[in-house]
């Protein structure tokens, strides 16, 4: 039996624990989102959002994947946007989508996996035509990714259709940016005029998101707390596609090596650390 002095000391102890634990453990804790009227609030990678909704598990073109996670929860305009798009799909003749993570229930950082995807408003989509839409929920926690890319390559499995479909989520307005492995945009950069420019600047390398494709949706109006993402260098200085030499020094060996970095580990946010909103957003009801 704990005797009356011991319980008051655990109970003093465990409310500064709870103070100290990271963010990603108390968001990836909490099952359900809050009630009312959705935001995001903060950055893609410092962040947390209200009002989210949930991508259903399987629609008519459409599949969410490896739902153990808890994870597809987005913004509703985020979630009618990926809805959307997988009907998009069957134009460039998929039956429709995968779709991965979105964010949990209220946003925030992840407990394992992403930087960003804090806001509702990342996505990723699986680059594979869905052989089936009725995936058992086993079947969604094993399927594999299969990557599009070998090496500095696009490989055999990367089609005109995922062209097709990667250029229709970018000319979406509601896309701020796609983040795709290097040889995927340097692929889709062959043969692209001056008329491409608008869309393909979208496309965005990045290191591996070679079976996937991350989709990020730019601040929804009404979200007042969130933080857009400014243009990148690139795209400031070229004001183009983003298909020069910057692009293709994503793939070269550099000469000399360039040092190694030094190895961080990823950020571990406080609630602190977030937007103040989000400690509300952590304890409502
Ligand atoms: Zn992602």
């Amino acid at each position: 039996m704990i005797r009356p002095a011991l319980a008051a000391l655990c109970v003093a102890l465990a409310l500064p624990a709870q103070a100290q634990m990271p963010a990603a453990q108390q968001f990836g804790a909490v099952g359900t989102p809050t009630s009312g009227r959705a935001e995001a609030i903060g950055f893609y990678s410092r962040g947390c959002a209200t009002g989210m909704v949930r991508l259903p598990e399987s629609g008519p073109t459409w599949q969410a994947m490896r739902l153990s996670r808890n994870r597809n929860w987005g913004h509703p305009e985020t979630v009618k946007f990926l809805q959307q798009l997988s009907a998009a799909a069957t134009q460039v003749g998929w039956r429709g989508l995968y779709i991965g993570d979105i964010a949990q229930p209220r946003g925030g950082p992840t407990p394992s996996g992403h930087a960003s995807h804090q806001t509702g408003l990342d996505a990723d989509i699986w680059l594979m035509p869905p052989p089936s839409l009725s995936l058992n929920a086993t079947e969604r926690e094993r399927l594999d990714f299969a990557p599009v890319t070998t090496g500095t390559r696009v490989n055999s499995r990367w089609t005109p259709a995922h062209h097709a479909l990667l250029r229709a989520a970018a000319s979406d307005p509601r896309v701020d940016r796609i983040f795709v492995a290097a040889p995927i945009k340097i692929a889709m950069c062959r043969g692209a005029t001056a008329t491409d420019t608008p869309w393909l600047q979208k496309i965005r390398p990045a290191a591996g998101h070679d079976a996937h494709a991350h989709i990020r949706l730019k601040c929804p109006a009404g979200s007042r707390f969130c933080t857009p993402q400014e243009p990148t260098v690139a795209q400031l200085s070229k004001g183009g596609s983003g298909c020069d030499a910057t692009l293709q020094s994503w793939i070269e060996p550099q000469d000399p090596a360039p040092a190694a970095p030094a190895r961080t580990h990823p950020r571990q946010y406080m609630l602190a650390d977030l937007p103040a909103q989000c400690s509300d957003v952590l304890r409502a009801r």
